[in-house]
């Protein structure tokens, strides 16, 4: 029985033991509410604070900038709603790029429903954010920028540092999703400028369901919920404390380890690229020309499609996406590559290769010796599919 390789963690990742460790007395024993005021609501209580500061810790910010969310797309929606209705009265537009997660790209139209003016950025063939547009589309009528740090879908690394300057001379304030960068960037919010800044626990090792926005002090923000006075009104509801634990720890471990894994993770994603291209000269690989993050690998053979590759290497245990985890079963090219000029049936044809704890260099290895015999298969079933 072949092992099977995992080749998706940029869907998602197991959970660490490290992790599960730290979380399983707040299943148990531990199971107080951290609003209530006797013995196990203080160990409650105790725990949610440490883990809030742990996780602060790791973002270079203080305690109380730190809010607990159900994950990405909360976090997402939190900072791009909560910061737009904030400011609404004075600033009207929000600027953010066509290759953002739908988490983003969602709140915002949903800003443009609501009487807000929605400005996207051009990015180029690399997917990288055009300094000039940026700067041209950043004016005093701008109340948010939101220019995520890392790409999911291709791994293009923004210059957040740049952006959010600009965004602050302009007074506009900056959102960053960093769901993609957390573990394999340097994220500190004493040096670098950003407002706002959204991290998902089951892209690092934690559970599904947990994340957290960081929200820079005097940043006025709007919850989207009511109902309790639980992370200073901006995310009422009783908090869960065993994911806020799990969330730290994953943080503290993914922080730890951020430079190692970058390594690791290059060299192996370098390999597997140059196996691919080795083996199938005509593939294109997305975002090669710009800055890009080390554990994503999207790559397009022509005369396939995902749908029919992904089916193929499935069959032989090898998991992996099409373009973004969101999109399956839909045969357009993803928005992202869209967005940078990809040819359509090129866009329909990529597949997306992302690397993480669960990859090894004999994992790569079967992958590369498997690519060609899979290709011929997946040409063979998307003609007839055509
Ligand atoms: C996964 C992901 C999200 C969504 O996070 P969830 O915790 O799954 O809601 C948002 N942005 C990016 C870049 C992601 O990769």
């Amino acid at each position: 029985m072949r092992t099977p390789v995992y080749l998706d963690h940029a869907a998602t990742t197991p959970v660490r033991p490290e992790v599960l460790e730290a979380m399983l007395p707040f299943f148990g024993a531990r199971f107080g509410n951290p609003s209530s005021s006797h013995k196990w609501g203080r160990e409650a209580r105790t725990a949610l604070d440490e883990a809030r500061e742990r996780l602060a810790r790791c973002l270079g910010a203080n305690p109380d900038e730190v809010c607990f969310t159900s994950g990405g797309t909360e976090g997402d929606n939190l900072a791009v709603l909560g910061m737009w209705r904030a400011r609404r009265a004075t600033r009207r537009a929000v600027v953010t790029t066509p290759i953002e997660h739908k988490a983003v790209l969602a709140a915002v139209h949903e800003v443009a429903r609501e009487g807000g003016e929605q400005r996207l950025v051009e990015v180029d063939a690399a997917g990288l954010v055009r300094a000039a547009s940026f700067d041209a589309l950043v004016d005093d009528t701008v109340a948010l920028c939101s220019v995520m740090w890392v790409n999911n879908e291709i791994g293009v690394v923004q210059d957040v540092a740049a952006l959010a300057e600009v965004a602050k001379a302009r007074g506009a304030v900056f959102h960053t999703d960093a769901v993609q960068a957390f573990g394999k960037i340097n994220i500190d919010a004493r040096s670098t400028p950003f407002d706002s800044l959204t991290v998902s626990g089951h892209k690092i090792g934690a559970p599904k369901g947990i994340g957290a926005t960081y929200i820079r002090r005097g940043t006025p923000l709007e919850p989207l919920m009511y109902g309790g006075s639980q992370d200073q009104g901006r995310r009422p509801g009783t908090e869960n404390v065993a994911m806020a634990v799990g969330l730290a720890r994953a943080a503290e471990l993914a922080v730890a380890e951020r430079e190692h894994e970058w390594t690791k993770l290059e060299t192996m994603r370098d390999a597997l690229e140059a196996a691919l291209l080795a083996r199938i000269p005509d593939a294109v690989v997305h975002g090669r020309g710009g800055p890009r993050a080390p554990h994503i690998l999207n790559i397009s053979v022509p005369g396939t499609d995902s749908e029919s590759l992904l089916m193929a290497l499935d069959l032989q245990g090898v998991a992996c996406s099409s373009g973004s985890a969101c999109q399956t079963g839909s045969v357009t090219p993803s928005h992202v590559l869209t967005a940078l000029g990809v040819r359509s049936d090129l866009g329909s044809a990529a597949i997306r290769l992302s690397l993480g704890s669960l990859t090894s260099e004999e994992g790569i290895a079967r992958v590369a010796e498997l690519f060609p015999a899979l290709i011929d298969k997946a040409r063979r079933l998307s003609g007839m599919a055509g």
